[in-house]
């Protein structure tokens, strides 16, 4: 897997809106994803899209996350 450049511009934006963006369903805190690609919210697990360098707070927008990172309770 070739990662190539990552904007690193792009990233730093988004981690300083990740400080004033909370979820607009519960207003927790927010992860972005590795590729910043999306926000996360761990407590609704939903996943909201960045698209082109702006996230895209709507709940009706968000995806469900699945897998991993909702279990580790076990
Ligand atoms: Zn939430």
């Amino acid at each position: 897997m070739s990662e190539g450049e990552d904007d690193p511009l792009d990233k730093d934006i988004l981690s300083t809106l990740l400080e004033i963006l909370c979820c607009p369903r519960c207003e927790g805190d927010l992860s972005l994803t590795s590729d910043a690609s999306g926000l996360d919210c761990v407590q609704c697990r939903l996943r909201y899209p960045v698209e082109d360098g702006i996230p895209i707070m709507l709940v009706e927008r968000a995806l469900p996350l699945i897998g991993n990172l909702a279990e580790k309770g076990e």
